[in-house]
């Protein structure tokens, strides 16, 4: 196997890797890229926590200044992304709730039709929709379960 075989395969090169023997070059040449890759993050990431910890005093400093600015100019433009990003989701939780309510208003509760919109009365079964799920008794105000057909309580018909 050629090396260019190889040439901006990336990832698949991991599998390929395992199969390989441990003196393949290949292997070599990638789990030390996969190291060197590894490294160079941890060396970054400890550099971001020094620089964290001086910068109330280097902030202070001339030499630093126009960092600071770039810094400061940077964290406003965060907050700003972040606020944004806060007021789109919160829009979308919205609107996907109204999207629920919506179509638990068309969903029959007595047969779970899904209705088409601005409807009544269940397509279905004809139960109406969009109240409440109980039939009340207009006589003494009792709820019932739909499907129920009179009243327990006085015999009246429930609609
Ligand atoms: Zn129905
Ligand atoms: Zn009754």
């Amino acid at each position: 196997m050629s090396n260019d075989l190889f040439g901006g395969l990336g990832g698949l090169m991991k599998n390929f890797a395992a199969f390989m023997p441990q003196d393949d070059p290949n292997t070599k040449i990638f789990q030390l890229q996969t190291s060197i890759n590894d490294l160079e993050k941890q060396e970054k990431e400890i550099y971001v926590q020094m620089a964290k910890k001086a910068y109330p005093s280097l902030s202070q400093q001339p030499e630093y200044s126009e960092l600071v600015e770039e810094l400061t100019l940077t964290q406003k433009r965060l907050d700003a992304a972040r606020t944004e990003l806060q007021k789109i989701q919160d829009e979308k939780a919205a609107q996907e709730q109204l999207e629920q309510e919506n179509l638990l208003k068309r969903t029959c509760p007595n047969c779970d039709t899904v209705n088409p919109e601005g409807v009544k009365f269940c397509q279905e079964c004809g139960s109406k929709l969009g109240g409440s799920s109980n039939l009340r008794c207009s006589h003494c105000g009792l709820d019932y379960p739909v499907g129920t057909r009179f009243c327990g309580e006085c015999g009246n018909p429930l609609s």
